[in-house]
């Protein structure tokens, strides 16, 4: 079965509506997917999405989208934001917390969801738990995606993406079809300005420093699932299928 959930409200904020409504299911898997930057959560993300129908939620696609909308006024919170960004450094959790409180619907939708690049840091993963707790969700699992270093700096440096849809290729592992050009709408392919060596430094080191030590936060609260992240995306989107089906959804109890 092909599910694509819309994203409109997260992408664009709370002023636009998702069409069509996102369908009441039995057992909405609500995740946070986890791993170093370039470790492959948001390919795994956008393949979850298809199998399990919930909404695919990453941070870095709603900075990126604003990004976009150069046209509008951007606040100077968001401006500083994208600058952050194109460093490679991460955004102040003010920021972060702010746009994804205004997203509150999209954790609250009865069609679960798969959060990507959020949280990042402590102070993100208490809030994130707060309001959880507060509209009482369930989450089910933090997956937990592990490769080594040197596999991730390949991944990243040799990764391309849609500046039209945001599809992701490889230009080794998983190479569009037409050099350069999305597979999906055609649209030219790009690197992104933080996909770049000296961005990719930053972010490794920001990861290390900020978002790693999520990994026993999470383990202390019994959600953390690793998953190994080396093989074709298909291989590693089985292995978690896998491995949460091992795990009775706590969303179904
Ligand atoms: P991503 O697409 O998840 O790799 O995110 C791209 C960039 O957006 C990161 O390198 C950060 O600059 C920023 N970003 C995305 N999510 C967060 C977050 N949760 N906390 C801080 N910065 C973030």
């Amino acid at each position: 079965m092909e599910n694509k959930p819309d994203r409109s409200v997260w992408l664009e904020g709370p002023s636009a509506q998702c069409s069509p409504a996102p369908e009441e299911r039995l057992r909405p898997w609500r995740l946070v997917l986890f791993g170093a930057p370039g470790v492959g959560k948001g390919t795994q993300a956008q393949l979850l999405q298809q199998r399990l129908g919930a909404c695919h939620l990453s941070t870095g696609d709603v900075f990126r989208a604003a990004k976009g909308r150069n046209g509008c006024v951007q606040s100077a919170a968001m401006a500083a934001a994208l600058e952050s960004m194109r460093r490679g450094e991460l955004v102040p959790d003010k920021t972060v917390w702010e746009m994804v409180r205004e997203r509150k619907a999209c954790l609250c939708c009865t069609g679960g969801f798969l959060l990507d690049g959020f949280p990042r840091t402590l102070a993100q993963a208490e809030k994130l738990s707060e309001l959880l707790s507060e509209e009482h969700i369930p989450l089910d699992a933090v997956v937990n995606y592990e490769l080594p270093l040197d596999a991730i700096v390949r991944r990243l440096s040799g990764r391309r993406t849609c500046a039209q849809c945001g599809a992701v290729f490889h230009i080794s592992e998983q190479p569009p079809k037409t050099e350069g050009r999305c597979d999906l709408c055609n649209a030219p392919l790009l690197q992104r300005d933080d996909d770049r060596p000296d961005a990719i430094a930053v972010r490794m080191a920001a990861y290390g420093i900020n978002t790693a030590p999520l990994i026993e936060y999470y383990r202390s609260m019994g959600l953390l699932l690793s998953v190994p992240a080396a093989g074709t995306p298909r291989q590693i989107c089985d292995r978690t299928r896998g491995a949460l089906d091992a795990r009775t959804p706590r969303s179904a109890a």
